[in-house]
């Protein structure tokens, strides 16, 4: 018998350990371990990867990265009813499961990490956010994850993968896709989770670039990139007037015609209006 079948089933988990779902810290549980595996499979090479789990509540997705071979997982869950549930996770698989109580957002996991690094999460959408913008804004790249296994709500997923020319395109897109492979690899309707969100989800993995896709300094590319989609609807020689006092000229050196809207402009062409603000 394997360790993961010591363990009761969730439901019962979440009876005893009376961990009824809190509005508050966004819990919608994955009870279904059939699917958790299929996630934690999404993640990449679990066995030769310390992965790095947020909000693993009461430890579906924990019990599947476990069980698809992970060599350890470091989980943060802020809600401290669910530490019994977890504990009884560690001791199936002992040394294998760390267990920290704490929000995310105030914990720095890497003293309790050895790379290579992969990260999973089945988190509150808004907290998912926050974390992805400072896992893709790091102070040096390459950054101290390999992957990013993440599941948000389907809209913001799109977000994450779109390209030029969509309504979803925007800040969120070029951040991501500048210095990562993004891809969404799951699509979940809200059935899947108990209780049931009101929204449909999906499930994104991000592998870091070795290097930014195309060359530019990362603080310029966000102001421009900003400041571009804030007015998305304006023509960019209005949206980018306050970048330089010859914009028009700067955006004919980048390759974008003043008169394009943001929408339609590509990261290379982004990246190349960065340089060229630089110059
Ligand atoms: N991973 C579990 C699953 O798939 O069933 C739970 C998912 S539930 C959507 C989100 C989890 O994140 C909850 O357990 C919640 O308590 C936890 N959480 C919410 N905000 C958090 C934060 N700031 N830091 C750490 N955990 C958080």
């Amino acid at each position: 018998m394997s360790a993961i079948d010591t363990l009761p089933p969730l439901r019962d988990v979440i009876t005893t350990h009376d961990l009824s779902a809190r509005k508050s810290l966004g819990q919608n549980f994955l009870l279904d371990l059939n699917l958790t595996s299929k996630i934690a499979r999404q993640a990449g090479d679990l066995s030769g990867s310390d992965i790095l789990e947020i909000g693993p509540g009461p430890g579906g997705l924990t019990r599947g990265l476990l069980a698809e071979g992970a060599r350890r997982v470091l989980a943060i869950e802020k809600d401290p009813r669910c530490l019994p549930a977890l504990a009884e996770i560690s001791a199936a698989y002992p040394g294998q499961l760390e267990v920290i109580n704490g929000d995310a957002l105030d914990i720095d996991p890497l003293a309790h990490l050895t790379p290579p690094i992969r990260v999973a999460a089945n988190l509150p959408y808004n907290v998912g956010t926050e974390l992805l913008v400072r896992w893709l804004t790091p102070p040096t790249w390459p950054p101290f994850w390999q992957s990013l296994t993440l599941m948000f709500q389907r809209e913001v997923a799109e977000r994450i993968v779109a390209q030029p020319g969509s309504k979803a395109y925007g800040r969120l897109a070029l951040l991501a896709q500048w210095r990562t492979e993004a891809r969404i690899v799951m699509s979940l309707p809200p059935e899947a989770f108990s209780p049931p969100p009101k929204v449909h989800s999906a499930v994104v993995h991000l592998t870091a670039l070795e290097k930014p896709r195309f060359d530019a300094d990362a603080k310029t590319l966000s102001r421009v990139v900003a400041a571009a989609f804030n007015q998305r609807r304006k023509m960019l020689r209005a949206a980018l007037k306050g970048q330089a006092p010859d914009i028009e000229d700067r955006l004919i050196a980048a390759g974008i015609k003043p008169t394009e809207r943001a929408e339609q402009v590509s990261l290379e062409q982004f990246c190349a209006l960065a340089r060229a603000l630089k110059a």
